[in-house]
């Protein structure tokens, strides 16, 4: 807990500050990097989690939390069936591939739809953050939900954000969820660490490349906003494959040319913290 905070009841604290300068870091956590996609669908949660993976390969201590409260990922992604153990006041994460991790959907069955209000969403969202018991993290990564709403809101103004990557295909409609994204980090006064292009194109068997949704709109909008462009991850179907198969890319094969992309990107965004 903050010092100058300790022993403030949050009553008082709202008095003393507005409750946009309250800040709860996460206990057991140095750096919290959100993952981020105005739109759906676009390899944030892939992303995030290669990512988690490659902060590790690099030798830091990393959690991932998957805020995708609606659709989470991280059970499916990274194979995890088992539930966190709970003493009924605070839930352990759960370890896998050296990574401490945590999901809504350790706790509910994978085809349960959550059915909640946006007050619901918030509070776990506070749960997962203050109530887990994350251990000596440098990097704790947040797998956000798509979009502008209550996550983005709760952790940005109540909770920490150190950095945000955001992550967009390079199509029009996307790139436009994307300038979104943008404003609303900035209105926040979120740090964005930068900008990558996902799917950014299709290298064929004759080698040449196919630029399958457009061509550099990531980086043109990066640039538009006066923004980090980090870089470009192709379209390749061990990417997928692994996602799907539990075990991602960069721990099933650190050697594969997308994993040394991946362990460039953690390497410029681990960076910009230390
Ligand atoms: P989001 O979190 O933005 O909804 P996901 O990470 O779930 O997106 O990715 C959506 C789908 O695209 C998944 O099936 C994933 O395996 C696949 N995918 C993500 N990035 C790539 C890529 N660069 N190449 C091929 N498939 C990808």
């Amino acid at each position: 807990m903050d010092k100058k905070t300790a022993g403030i009841s949050s009553a008082m604290k709202e008095k003393i500050a507005p409750k946009s300068f309250i800040k709860n870091p996460i206990n057991g956590t140095k750096y919290t990097i959100a993952i981020s996609s105005a739109k759906g669908g676009v390899g944030k949660s892939t992303f995030a989690i290669n990512l988690a993976i490659s902060l590790k390969k690099l030798g830091s201590k990393v959690g991932i939390l998957d805020a995708d409260i609606y659709g989470p990922s991280l059970p499916k992604m990274m194979k995890i069936n088992e539930k966190p153990e709970s003493d009924g006041k605070s839930m352990s994460p759960i370890e896998k591939y050296g990574l401490q991790c945590m999901s809504i959907g350790f706790l509910v069955d994978e085809e349960t739809p959550m059915i909640w209000r946006g007050p619901m969403v918030t509070s776990a969202i506070k749960t997962f953050t203050q109530k887990v018991l994350w251990k000596n993290l440098d990097f704790i990564i947040i797998d956000m939900p798509p979009g502008t709403g209550d996550t983005q809101l709760t952790f940005s103004q109540e909770i920490k954000i150190d950095g945000a990557v955001i992550i967009s295909t390079p199509q029009e409609i996307a790139l436009l969820d994307v300038k979104r994204g943008i404003k609303m980090f900035d209105k926040l006064g979120v740090k964005i660490v930068g900008l990558i292009d996902n799917m950014s194109h299709f290298e064929g068997d004759d080698g040449k490349k196919y630029n399958i949704f457009g061509d550099g709109g990531v980086e043109k909008v990066a640039k538009e906003f006066g923004k980090n462009f980090l870089g470009k991850i192709p379209i390749n179907s061990d990417i997928g494959r692994t996602a799907d198969n539990g075990k991602p890319l960069v721990e099933e094969n650190p050697d594969h040319k997308i994993s040394k992309l991946y362990l460039e990107l953690a390497k410029k965004i681990k960076s910009s913290f230390l």
